[in-house]
């Protein structure tokens, strides 16, 4: 996979969304490093979305502007 293939893929994962875990947070689908929230929790149904962004320097996520989903389905 090249690196586009892979920036690709990870937005697309980002978008749809990442497990929320209460012990990990959520981690960027690009680089694997935790994301900080960025917004509060939404119940959807059963579920809690949240909303996360890279911060890490080196990750193309937080300089495109994408912001991470994650979905809680425990608790
Ligand atoms: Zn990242």
């Amino acid at each position: 996979m090249t690196k586009a293939e892979a920036i690709k893929v990870a937005v697309a994962t980002a978008r749809e969304g990442v497990t929320y875990s209460l012990k990990d947070g959520a981690v960027c689908p690009l680089c694997g490093a935790r994301c900080p929230v960025v917004s509060s929790p939404r119940g959807e149904g059963a579920l809690k979305v949240r909303y996360h962004r890279c911060n890490n320097a080196e990750c193309v996520m937080g300089a495109l502007g994408v912001s991470v989903k994650s979905v809680q389905r425990e608790g």
